[in-house]
């Protein structure tokens, strides 16, 4: 056991479950909803050591002074949750696998360690980072350097598209300590034989999901097919699908597993859902969601006061108790309409975020997100006013067509996935009106009578009903159950053929290939839709035959180009060729890059199509 490593295993680090994320660095109110909580190893001091007073609290994990002299300059005090538990672990060169979102201080939870078990000297890069975007490649290249103040010498390089190679690769040939890229530049460097991985030892995988979601995860095996065997892999990833999960056995070695969860998300199990409404349906479905899903307090969030009123006027008529609270409601009365909320003389509530924000009844089951929150913060807030006080809760977000491109965002931001429902048909409410009375007349007639005295009067009023109007006792219960439901009667009859239509169209949508939702790509040569108007249709020349799918162009187009992956317009895959459309105005030498990108190995050739 070396030096290090023996001071690592004795280290007095105990890992304090109540850390926030970032000690230091957020805002009040950040800190409130993003609060991360580690679950992990905890290391006890020994009595000698407890009683010598650390300096800062990145004392104990065998950082340099050089490092510690960094962070204090820095502002750091403390490690955030995921730092405390990810440093022994990696200082010790274990593999990782951590889940864990931006803002938990995640890069520095690898890039310390690494940096810190760099060897001087060395001509070939040592660390190498994959990372899903050339921004994200070039936010961590910066925190490298930011973290290695202390150590002039030492040499970080960012590599990904849309940026001349040439001068990559004359740093690289100077000497590079640490390399952070996206996949496919990465790759290219690796084939030309300008990024030589020989004496590599650690490589990160950040953002994983984003690089599958991207289509990279072809990439990134093959450049961990590549590596020397002998490597170090940590993996960082926001969720952790199964091609994720794949990924990490079938290249980690016993990784250490750190999972940070956010604080709203923390002990409570909220089921996210979403649903494509059109516009012109959303009053109407918002009702029939209600019906099958709501039952105790449900919160609707709208984006404004005219649409929390227009919500509420539909919601009354239709026999619920509603009420409102937007930034129009005098403080007094918005303090009533929450404890209305909290007895339960009001079951619906619609509010905007501002007027919601930090609101806290136990009774909320269900969240509706009417409008697409701003943004995922929002979201995040919302979901939170259910499944408090360790009870479970359902959101339910509403969507158009056209902002179902939001929902990674928002999966992202949770952590959690978020499953797709279908707007509640006639038959389903039905059946769940069915159970419900069921089971109320299951208990009340289970349920001992609270009143004896009013009991044996109702006795005496079915006796004689019955007698006068000759009646059995089947007929006589039916006559109070129908009594009991109302004049609106039990089953829903409005017409639901619309949300047929809707599904179909929706899943025309998906077949001709739209990027909101990626399930599927046409095989035949329909006449396709001219681009939007600060789009140019570009062709390329993988096609299905290549099996392509639309993901793959993203990714590898976002990543070459530096292009958001939001940005990139309209994908039609056909047999021998797809269209792209992207945003006008290329640079040539971007668009040259292109040319020669290699997607599902071929190349693109790019052209554009008039
Ligand atoms: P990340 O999750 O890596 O994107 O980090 C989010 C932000 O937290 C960055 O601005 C870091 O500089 C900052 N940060 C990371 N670790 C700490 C720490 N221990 N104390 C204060 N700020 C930190």
């Amino acid at each position: 056991m070396t030096e290090q490593q023996q001071q690592l295993e004795d280290s007095s680090c105990a890992v304090d479950l109540s850390a926030s994320a970032l000690p230091e660095d957020k805002p009040e109110d950040k800190k409130d909803q993003v609060q991360d909580e580690v679950f992990t190893t905890t290391i006890e001091a020994t009595p000698e050591e407890a009683k010598q007073e650390p300096q800062s609290g990145f004392d104990c994990f065998g950082f340099s002074e050089a490092l510690l002299k960094t962070l204090a300059e820095k502002g750091y005090s403390d490690p955030s949750p995921i730092q405390k538990a990810a440093f022994p672990e990696l200082m010790l060169g274990r593999d990782l696998v951590g889940q864990a979102q931006t803002g938990t201080g995640k890069t520095a939870a690898f890039a310390l360690p690494l940096l810190e078990r760099l060897e001087s000297g060395r001509k070939t890069p040592q660390v190498l980072v994959l990372a899903p975007t050339r921004e994200l490649a070039m936010q961590v290249a910066d925190s490298f350097k930011a973290y290695a103040a202390g150590h002039p010498h030492l040499k970080v390089l960012a590599v990904y598209g849309g940026t001349d190679f040439r001068s990559q690769i004359s740093t690289l040939r100077r000497g590079v300590d640490v390399v952070v890229g996206t996949p496919g530049r990465v790759m290219d460097h690796m084939r030309q034989g300008t990024l030589d991985t020989s004496g590599l030892t650690s490589l990160v995988l950040d953002e994983a999901d984003e690089m599958l979601r991207m289509g990279f995860i072809d990439d990134v095996e093959w450049i961990l097919e590549q590596l020397p065997k002998e490597r170090q892999v940590i993996l960082f990833s926001a969720t952790m699908p199964s091609e994720i999960r794949r990924l990490s056995k079938r290249y980690l070695n016993d990784p250490a597993e750190v999972t940070i969860k956010t604080k709203d998300q923390d002990g409570k199990l909220i089921r996210q859902r979403a649903i494509t409404v059109p516009m012109s349906h959303k009053l109407e479905a918002l009702q029939r969601v209600l019906d099958a899903c709501g039952g105790e307090g449900v919160i609707i969030f709208a984006r404004t006061k005219v649409i929390t009123l227009t919500v509420a006027e539909t919601l009354e008529a239709a026999g619920h108790q509603v009420a409102v609270l937007n930034g129009d409601v005098p403080q007094n009365q918005r303090e009533r309409t929450v404890e209305r909320l909290r007895s339960g003389s009001v079951d619906v509530l619609v509010a905007t975020d501002v007027a919601a924000r930090g609101l806290d009844v136990e009774r909320i089951g269900l969240v509706i997100n009417y409008d697409m929150p701003f943004d995922s913060e929002a979201y995040v807030h919302r979901i939170g006013r259910t499944g408090r006080a360790g009870r479970t809760g359902e959101a339910v977000l509403f969507m158009t067509p056209r902002e179902r491109r939001f929902i990674r965002n928002l999966e992202r931001a949770t952590g959690q996935p978020i499953e797709m429902m279908e707007v509640p048909g006639n038959t389903a409410i039905n059946q769940g009106r069915l159970d419900r009375l069921r089971k109320r007349l299951s208990e009340a007639a289970n349920e001992d009578a609270a009143n004896p005295e009013e009991s044996a009067l109702l006795q005496e009023l079915l006796q004689r009903v019955s007698t006068e109007l000759e009646l059995t006792p089947e007929q006589i219960a039916l006559a109070a159950l129908n009594l009991a439901i109302g004049p609106n009667g039990l089953l829903r009859k409005g017409d639901d053929d619309w949300i047929q239509n809707t599904q179909r169209m929706d899943r025309d949508r998906g077949d001709r290939g739209d990027r909101g939702d990626r399930r599927g790509e046409r095989r035949s040569d329909r006449p396709a839709r001219a681009p939007e108007e600060n789009m140019q249709r570009y062709r390329v020349a993988v096609g299905h035959r290549d099996r392509v799918k639309p993901g793959n162009l993203v990714g590898a187009i976002a990543g070459e180009t530096g292009l958001d992956g939001r940005s990139i317009g309209r994908i039609q895959i056909f047999d021998n060729h797809s269209l792209v459309d992207l945003p006008k105005g290329m640079p040539e030498d971007i668009f040259n890059s292109l040319r020669s990108l290699r997607v599902m190995n071929r190349e693109l050739q790019i052209t554009q199509d008039s």
